[in-house]
């Protein structure tokens, strides 16, 4: 599927780009994937755990906010529901807001060439 969103100079495909890239913006260098504790409720009550436990294994704490985990593995940094075997997101149908209104990010807005080069699905509007 296309999805279109005004106001920003690209559109992006999932249908087939998301199945191949192997997750690139799953995993990479390191960095933050932010959830508020609705949604960390909600991705404990779908794995069946408690919040509690479920922040333990999964969520850290970085100036104040909450950011899921990651898993650092040959050097490589993975957020810690990337599941590598299948290169896709275990949790995906509960994935937090970040996660779901990727790549129509405002940093991306005026600058998409980083965007370019790290998602398959990305096309610049003609
Ligand atoms: S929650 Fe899912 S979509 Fe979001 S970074 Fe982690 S693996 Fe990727």
């Amino acid at each position: 599927m296309t999805h279109n969103t005004e106001n920003f100079p690209y559109t992006f495909d999932d249908s087939a780009a998301c199945a191949v890239c192997g997750g690139r913006c799953c995993r990479g260098k390191g960095g933050y994937v932010w959830v508020i504790q609705e949604e960390l409720e909600k991705m404990a009550a779908a794995l069946g755990i408690n919040s509690g436990l479920f922040a333990k294994c999964y969520v850290r704490r970085v100036q104040g906010r909450l950011s899921l985990q990651e898993r650092v593995i040959s050097g490589e940094h993975f957020c810690c529901f990337f599941d590598r075997a299948v290169g896709l997101c275990s949790v995906y149908e509960q994935r937090p807001e970040q996660c779901r209104t990727f790549p129509f990010w405002e940093r991306f807005k005026n600058d998409p060439q980083e965007l370019l080069r790290e998602c398959l699905g990305v096309e610049i509007k003609r």
